[in-house]
């Protein structure tokens, strides 16, 4: 077992002293008979994306020796977020933080040989830096300039276009009504989630990391600390930490210590598209209506967020609707794009966005109360490019007490108890 530092201000770290004891209490109680029980430095709760990111960073520390078990409930991860999202990078965001968080992700996929080969192979991610594309309407332009100024502290590539620079680079749009746009220059783009996710799970699994197939059904806790993860199968298995990373089911996994958080399940379309045109190496375009497209190949896929006082109701079913794809989005497709009033739909799925209702960031950290209980969720719809980030500053956190790197401290769940949001303003 790796020894727990204390904490910065000296108290002692949250698993130090609770995860070596027998757990008290009502171990099994709730699922029937315990059938094994084991131990872990760390359980993470949820194997996908964020799960295999804290997992591969923490194992690679060589200040980290301890075992770290990844539970994750369905292994084909075919409903999983990660493989159902759009899959895109982007530094334009409205937050600082998000920006920085996304500049590391951008480091890990763009050279994923640097973190994440294992003898001598490495993950094709195929990145296409193609860049986004915000576009605004008079109404929207304010906002797309203060986000401007935002990003060019940061030494964000990006630039602002009017509507006729807008025309002369992409002779594709229809800048009609249009007041001005937002194009990142590099460092933004798309690559294939799978891949990436294979990637760290490959990682995390040579530097000795335990997958284990199930789903946590309860977690124990002895007062102030999390003392046991169970499994639906009769699995106990005492737990130095748990980190959340069960996505768009994190709020159920607090649940069941008590803890109230304010990440739902949110469906979201993505349509993808066949049409009589090439538009050559156009960026993730998002339209002033919400709809966004991208090239997909030599297809495209589209979706959108609903807006405003549209219904965006908690759901964690996957049926898909197409309904939306001619309401919404083939009409401002359309519009935007001319060529695209001849598209064919070729096949359509749904995703859950993990919709964090405070603030759309993520939170990441410790709970305030329950110490050794990270959360690491509420991506609400940009988690992919923020795991790699969020990865190492868990793994930071858990071997060394404090984040190294980059401080994430901002994203912390205290914001949700005092209810001050970090807003992100950019959300696609
Ligand atoms: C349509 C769509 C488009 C998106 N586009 C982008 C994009 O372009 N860029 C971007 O950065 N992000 C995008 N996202 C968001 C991104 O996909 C997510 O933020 C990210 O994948 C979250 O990863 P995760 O590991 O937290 O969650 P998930 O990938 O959902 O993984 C959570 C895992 O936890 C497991 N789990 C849950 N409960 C339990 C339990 N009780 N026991 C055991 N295991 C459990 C689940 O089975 C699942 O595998 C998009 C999402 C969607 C839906």
């Amino acid at each position: 077992m790796v020894p727990v530092p204390p904490a910065p201000d000296g108290t002692p770290r949250p698993g130090a002293d609770s995860r070596m004891r027998a757990p008290r209490g009502v171990v099994g109680a709730s699922i029937g008979t315990v059938t094994t029980t084991e131990r872990a430095d760390v359980v993470i709760v949820g194997g996908a994306i964020i799960g295999s990111s804290v997992a591969t960073f923490l194992a690679a520390r060589p200040d980290f020796d301890g075992r770290i078990v990844v539970v994750e409930r369905d292994p084909s991860y075919r409903t999983s977020s990660t493989t159902l999202s759009a899959a895109s990078i982007r530094q334009q965001f409205s937050t600082p933080l998000n920006i920085e968080i996304s500049r590391f992700g951008l480091e890990l996929i763009g050279h994923p040989e640097r973190f994440l080969a294992v003898d001598g192979a490495t993950p094709e991610v195929d990145f296409v830096e193609n860049g986004y594309l915000f576009l605004a309407t008079d109404a929207g332009l304010a906002t797309l300039e203060h986000n401007h100024a935002v990003q060019r502290v940061l030494d964000v590539p990006v630039v602002l276009l009017s509507p006729a620079e807008l025309v002369q680079r992409f002779d594709w749009i229809n800048a009609d009504d249009l007041a001005g746009a937002s194009l990142g220059l590099e460092g933004e783009g798309w690559f294939d989630a799978h891949a990436l996710l294979q990637g760290f799970r490959r990682k995390a699994r040579s530097l000795g990391v335990v997958e284990r197939t199930g789903e946590v059904v309860a977690i124990e806790r002895d007062g102030e600390q999390i003392s046991t993860v169970l499994l639906a199968d009769g699995t106990s298995i005492i737990a130095g930490w748990v980190v959340n990373a069960a996505g768009p089911r994190a709020a159920d996994i607090a649940a069941m210590l008590g803890v109230d958080l304010p990440v739902r399940p949110r469906k979201r379309f993505v349509y993808h598209v066949e049409a009589p045109v090439s538009l050559g190496r156009a960026p993730l375009t998002i339209d002033p209506s919400g709809v966004y497209f991208r090239p997909e190949g030599p297809s495209f896929i589209a979706g959108f967020s609903p807006r405003g006082d549209e219904p965006d109701p908690d759901t964690l079913d996957l049926v898909v609707d197409r309904a939306p794809f001619e309401r919404i989005v083939w009409p401002a497709l359309a519009h935007r794009v001319p060529a695209f009033d001849r598209l064919r739909l070729l096949d359509a799925w749904a995703g859950h966005y993990e919709v964090n209702t405070l603030d759309h960031n993520a939170i990441v950290g410790p709970h305030p109360v329950l110490r050794n209980l990270l959360f690491a969720n509420g991506f609400s719809g940009h988690g992919l490019q923020q795991a790699p980030a969020v990865g190492r500053g868990l793994a930071e956190w858990i071997a060394t007490g404090a984040y190294r790197t980059l401080d994430l401290s901002p994203l912390g769940y205290e914001r949700i108890g005092l209810q001050r949001p970090i807003r992100e303003i950019n959300v696609v």
